[in-house]
C-alpha cells in the first residue's frame, strides 16, 4: 500500500496513481476493460476533494444508465464515507438533463409531461403503436417498436435534421417520426431522448442558466464516455467550456450503443475537440482471469476499426472459458443449472455471483421460470418485458381456458377464427348474445340454423377441446400446434400485416417450454401469471431462495458490471450478430459492419472474473440454428492459443498415454509425434485430441 492508496482506502498501481492525481485541464483515460477506470474516477473525486480542496458539490460525475451511476455511487460511498459522497453528485445524462429541465421549467412556471416508454397501453409505446398503424395501414410488433424507437434516439442523439438518403428500417420511418413529433408538440408533451436536445437548447438560449451549472460544476467526469452521443458530447462540452476541467474515460472498444447514435470517434479526436489534454493509459486488467483477459484481446483484435491496447493480466489464469454447445434450449438451461448447483465457487462462503448475459430480453424468461422453479435467488436487470401481454400469448391462454371452460365466451371469442374450424363471425356474435351459463358451442348449434356438416363440425369441436382439457399442457401446445394449424394461422396473419412470424414463433416455443415443466393445465395458467407477475414487479425483482446470487441482464446493460461467473447464452447467428447486420455484412461481403456486435461480444465476455461460459442451442422447436460466427472465432483462438504450445518439447497429457512431450510436428499440419512416458512415440493429430478433450497442454501460455 502507497501511503495515497491507504489514505484513499483504495489500492491502484503506478498508472492509475498518476491519472488519480490530474488535478486542472481536459484529461482522456483510454484503457480497457477491468483496467480500474471506474476505479479510477472514483478515487480522482475522493483526490480532488481531500487534496485539491475542492468542493464535493462542485463535482459532476456523469455516466450512462442508472446501474452504472448507482454502482459509482455505492462504490464511493463505501471508500469515502456518506459525509462526501452525498455531495458528489453522481448522475446519468438523462438525470441531469432533466433537472436542467426542471430548472428552467420553475423559471418559466410552465411544465412539460413526461412520457415514459414502459407503460404499455398510455404512454410513449401506445402512442407510437397508433402512429404506426395510422400511417402504415398496419400494426407494428414488439420487436419493430423496440426498432423504431432506437431509430428516433438516433435521430434526436446524433442530431439529424434531413432523413434523405439514410435507411431506416421502419416503414415511412420519416412520417411516423413527423407525426410523433407534432403530437408531442401539441399536447405539451416530452419523453427520453428529447430530454437531451431539450436541456442541450435551454442551456444555449439561456446563458445565465449555463453559468449557473458552469460556476457549480468545476469538475466535470464521464465514465464510460465511447458511448456518448453527438448531443451529449456536444453537452459537455459547453458545460465544461470555461473551466477546461473534464475527465474523460473510455474504452473504444466496448462502445455498443452505435445504433443510437454513439460516436466513439468524439473520443478518439478528443485533442481536436478540446485541445491539448493530458492521455492516460491504464494496460493492467484487475478483473478476470489470465486466459479470459487474453482470450477476450486476441478476439477483439479482429475488429479492424480500433486503437489498438494493451491488456497485461494481472491475475494467474484459472479455468479455461469453454464454448458450450447444447442441443436444444431445454439443455441449454440445463447445462446453467448443472454448473449453478455445481457450486462453482470453492471459497465457501463468499458469495459467488454469477450473470447470465443475453442479447435479447426473450431469452430471459426460461432463465427466471428455470431459477425460480429451483429456489435459486435471481434478479433481472432490465425493463418490464411484456411478454405475458403479448397477443399470441393471450390467444393461448384463451385456448386453454376455453378448453377448462366450455361456457368462457370470452376466450371463445378471442380465438374462434384461430381455429380453423370454420366458425364464423354470426356464430360468434350468437354465442355473445348468449346467457353465459351454456357452454358456448351449445349456444351456437341451438342459436343459429345451421347444415347438418356444420352441426358436425361444432361437435367435433366441442369434444376436441374436452380432449384438449385432458392433456398434459406439453401435449396441449402441441396439440393446438398441429391439430388447429395454429402457427400456420399465425403465418398467414404475419404475412398479412407485413410483419415477422420468427419472433412469434419464439414466443410459442418460450411457452411450450414453460408448459413442459407443469404437470396440468390449470397449473401451467398459474405459473404464467406468476411468472407475469416476477416480471412486472419491478426492475429488479429478487425471488425468494437466498438473495440475489444469479443476475439476469440483457449484454448491453452489463457494461460496467463484473460477477465471478458469466454465461452467454442463446449465441446464435440471428441474435448475435444480429439477423440484419448479419444479411447486410453477407451482402456487402464486409464484415466491418459487424464490429459492433463483436464489441457487444466482448462487453460480456469481459464482465467475467475467473469464469467465462458461451452457450449455444443447436437447435430450436421447429429448426436447426447455427452457432454465432463468434463462437467460430473464439473457438479458433482457443486453437492459436493451443498451437503456440505445439513446438517441439512442448509438454502434454494425454487421457489414455498420460504425460508426454512433442517431439516434432509436420510442417503445416496438426499432426504431432509425442514421446511418451512409456518410451513409446505416438503420432497424433492434436485437433482431434483437442475436439475430443483427450489431451491438455502443459503451460501453454
Ligand atoms: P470496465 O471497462 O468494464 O468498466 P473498468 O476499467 O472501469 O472496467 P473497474 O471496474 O474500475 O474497471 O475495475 C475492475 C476491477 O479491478 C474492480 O473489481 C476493481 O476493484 C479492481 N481493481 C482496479 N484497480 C485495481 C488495483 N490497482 N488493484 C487491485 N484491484 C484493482
Ligand atoms: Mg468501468
Amino acid at each position: 500500500f502507497n501511503t495515497l492508496d491507504r489514505k484513499y482506502n483504495i489500492r491502484l498501481n503506478s498508472e492509475q496513481r498518476e491519472a488519480v492525481r490530474h488535478g486542472e485541464g481536459p484529461a482522456l483515460i483510454l484503457a480497457g476493460p477491468g483496467s480500474g477506470k471506474t476505479t479510477v474516477i472514483t478515487a480522482r473525486a475522493a483526490f480532488l476533494i481531500k487534496e485539491a480542496g475542492i468542493r464535493p458539490q462542485n463535482i459532476l460525475t456523469l455516466t450512462f444508465n442508472k446501474a452504472a451511476q448507482q454502482e459509482m455511487e455505492k462504490r464511493f460511498g463505501r471508500l469515502y464515507g456518506s459525509d462526501i459522497s452525498e455531495k458528489v453528485h453522481f448522475a446519468t445524462l438523462h438525470s441531469f438533463c432533466n433537472r436542467v429541465v426542471r430548472e428552467y421549467e420553475r423559471m418559466k412556471g410552465r411544465k412539460l409531461q413526461r412520457i415514459e416508454g414502459s407503460e404499455q397501453e398510455t404512454g410513449k409505446h401506445k402512442l407510437l403503436k397508433d402512429i404506426y398503424l395510422k400511417i402504415n395501414n398496419s400494426r407494428i410488433n414488439d420487436d419493430e417498436l423496440e426498432n423504431l424507437i432506437n431509430e428516433i434516439g438516433l435521430v434526436k442523439n446524433s442530431l439529424i435534421k434531413e432523413f434523405e438518403g439514410l435507411g431506416f428500417n421502419t416503414k415511412r420511418f420519416p412520417q411516423v417520426y413527423r407525426a410523433y413529433e407534432d403530437y408531442k408538440k401539441s399536447n405539451l408533451l416530452i419523453d427520453f431522448d428529447d430530454m437531451l436536445t431539450y436541456a442541450f437548447s435551454i442551456l444555449t438560449k439561456y446563458p445565465r442558466l449555463l453559468a449557473y451549472y458552469r460556476n457549480k460544476y468545476t469538475y466535470i467526469q464521464v465514465d464510460e464516455a465511447q458511448d456518448l452521443s453527438k448531443i451529449q458530447f456536444e453537452l459537455i462540452r459547453l458545460l465544461s467550456a470555461e473551466s477546461g476541467n473534464v475527465f474523460i474515460v473510455a474504452d473504444d472498444d466496448q462502445s455498443i450503443y452505435g445504433f443510437r447514435g454513439a460516436e466513439p470517434q468524439y473520443i478518439l479526436d478528443f485533442e481536436k475537440q478540446f485541445g491539448q489534454c493530458s492521455i492516460y493509459r491504464l494496460e493492467r486488467n484487475y478483473r478476470s482471469a489470465g486466459n479470459i483477459v487474453r482470450l477476450s484481446s486476441s478476439f477483439i483484435r479482429q475488429n479492424k476499426n480500433r486503437y489498438d491496447k494493451n491488456h497485461a493480466a494481472v491475475n494467474a489464469s484459472g479455468k479455461e472459458p469453454e464454448t458450450v454447445k447444447t442441443r436444444s434450449q431445454r439443455e441449454q438451461l440445463k447445462f446453467i443449472l448443472d454448473k449453478l448447483e455445481e457450486g462453482g465457487n470453492s471459497s465457501g462462503d463468499i458469495p459467488f455471483h454469477t450473470a447470465v448475459l443475453y442479447r435479447n430480453n426473450l431469452s430471459s424468461i426460461l432463465v427466471a421460470d428455470l431459477l425460480e422453479r429451483n429456489g435459486i435467488g435471481f434478479k433481472i436487470r432490465q425493463n418490464k418485458l411484456h411478454f405475458f401481454r403479448h397477443w399470441l400469448v393471450q390467444e393461448i391462454t384463451a385456448f386453454l381456458h376455453f378448453a377448462l371452460n366450455p361456457r368462457d365466451v370470452e376466450a371463445f371469442s378471442k380465438i374462434y377464427y384461430r381455429m380453423n374450424r370454420y366458425i364464423s363471425k354470426a356464430m360468434l356474435e350468437c354465442a355473445l348474445s348468449g346467457s353465459g351459463n351454456r357452454p358456448v358451442i351449445d349456444c351456437i348449434m341451438d342459436g343459429i340454423e345451421l347444415k347438418p356438416f356444420q352441426l358436425e363440425g361444432l361437435q367435433a369441436v366441442k369434444l376436441e377441446f374436452a380432449q384438449l382439457a385432458e392433456k398434459r399442457p406439453w401435449n396441449a401446445l402441441e396439440y393446438i400446434k398441429n391439430n388447429f394449424k395454429y402457427l400456420e394461422s399465425v403465418k398467414e396473419y404475419c404475412g398479412l400485416m407485413g410483419i415477422s412470424c420468427e419472433y412469434n414463433y419464439r414466443l410459442f416455443e418460450i411457452l411450450q417450454e414453460i408448459a413442459y415443466n407443469c404437470s396440468s393445465i390449470v397449473g401451467f395458467l398459474d405459473r404464467l401469471a406468476e411468472l407475469d407477475r416476477l416480471f412486472e414487479g419491478n426492475n429488479a425483482a429478487a425471488c425468494a431462495g437466498g438473495g440475489a446470487a444469479v443476475t439476469l441482464s440483457t449484454l448491453h446493460s452489463s457494461k460496467g458490471l463484473e460477477y465471478d461467473c458469466v454465461f452467454m447464452i442463446d449465441l446464435i447467428n440471428s441474435e448475435l450478430p444480429g439477423d440484419k447486420l448479419l444479411e447486410k455484412a453477407v451482402e456487402l461481403k464486409d464484415m466491418s459492419v459487424l464490429e459492433e456486435e463483436r464489441r457487444l461480444f466482448y462487453v460480456g465476455m469481459t464482465r467475467a472474473r475467473q469464469e467465462l461460459y458461451l452457450v449455444y442451442p443447436s437447435a430450436s422447436n421447429h429448426e436447426n440454428l447455427q452457432a454465432s460466427v463468434f463462437i467460430s472465432e473464439v473457438c479458433r483462438l482457443f486453437n492459436n492459443e493451443l498451437e503456440k504450445g505445439f513446438s517441439e518439447g512442448a509438454g502434454v497429457i494425454h487421457k489414455k498415454f498420460g504425460q508426454g512431450s512433442i517431439v516434432s510436428m509436420e510442417p503445416n499440419s496438426m499432426t504431432a509425434r509425442v514421446r511418451f512416458k512409456d518410451g513409446q512415440v505416438r503420432t497424433l493429430d492434436l485437433r482431434i485430441c483437442i475436439e475430443n478433450r483427450m489431451i491438455m497442454f502443459e503451460d501453454i501460455h
